[in-house]
């Protein structure tokens, strides 16, 4: 049946971006008789008590979800697996570079502006012992494209560079894009709905999975909510989460009506959204939030 999915980072309170692009998943999901899961995203900045919370806001939206949520700190045998199979084809190395060397260091000829350079990809036996006595390496994966290009549902085809980059932090920690595509791989996720700023790290995804003998997702990459100042919306914004505007005595079902209003949807059942659902006629613009005629 396939699967859509939200995958939150467990950091603080959802605001109203990320609740927008939940329920656009779920809507996603839902209205192509997908399942629909919730993962946990917890491998980096874990704030104890926001995965509660977050769960608690996405129903009080009305969302579900299939089976319980998922922990990625519960999931780590699969990111060893993937490393393993890497690994055992060639397709790691070792970098000790810190993020200044990787600033210095001149770019490789015809690499995109910001591509790791390659400075640690041919290193010796012996020069990467001698690293490892001053550095834990972290692992980069060996490509051998520069660009790959994805279908977006929103953007249409859309290519962008690709280049060796991190797939064990050298803390040991899976990097993110390894660990998304691990985990929509095991889960039989096969459509990616999220916030375009994450548009960019696609392909890199996308071409990891073909690494992995995974499918590649059908992806749509949604607007953001940005603030006055055209800047992604935060907490610091004022009233942004359920929480804030429960204060401000707009309820769980006000709020719904919001952000189905900013998506341009009637205030219906979810359920009938689902039903009439077209990707097609969605704004292609950030949202502004708050709107200029709240009038604050
Ligand atoms: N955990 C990521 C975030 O909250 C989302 C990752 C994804 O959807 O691929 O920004």
């Amino acid at each position: 049946m396939g699967a859509g999915r939200f995958a939150p980072s467990p950091s603080g309170e959802l605001h109203l971006g990320n609740l927008r692009t939940a329920l656009l998943a779920w809507l996603f999901a839902r209205s192509t008789g997908r399942g629909f899961l919730l993962r946990v995203e917890d491998l980096d900045r874990a704030r104890a008590g926001a995965e509660e919370e977050q769960l608690r806001d996405l129903a009080a939206l009305g969302l579900d979800w299939d089976g319980p949520a998922e922990r990625q700190t519960e999931r780590l045998e699969g990111y060893t697996d993937a490393l393993d199979s890497l690994r055992s084809r060639g397709l790691l190395y070792e970098c000790f570079c810190t993020r200044r060397d990787i600033a210095e260091a001149p770019s490789a000829p015809h690499a995109a502006p910001g591509a790791y350079p390659g400075t640690c990809r041919g290193l010796t036996e012996a020069q990467r012992q001698e690293r490892r006595a001053h550095r834990p390496a972290a692992l980069r994966l060996r490509t051998d494209v520069v660009r790959f290009t994805v279908a977006d549902a929103l953007h249409g085809d859309y290519t962008a560079a690709v280049d060796d980059f991190v797939v064990l932090r050298n803390d040991g920690v899976p990097a993110y894009n390894l660990a998304v595509v691990v985990d929509d791989a095991l889960q039989g996720v096969d459509q990616v709905v999220r916030g375009d700023d994450l548009l960019s790290s696609a392909p890199r995804q996308a071409y990891l999975a073909g690494l992995l003998g995974a499918a590649v997702p059908a992806y749509a990459h949604v607007p953001l909510v940005l603030n006055r100042e055209g800047r992604r919306l935060a907490k610091r914004d004022g009233s942004v989460t359920l929480a804030d505007l429960a204060r401000d005595g707009v309820g769980a079902a006000g709020v719904r009506g919001l952000l189905l209003d900013s998506l341009g949807l009637p205030d219906a059942p979810l359920a009938e959204l689902a039903d009439a659902f077209d990707p097609g006629s969605l704004p292609r613009e950030p949202w502004l939030y708050p709107p200029l005629t709240a009038g604050r």
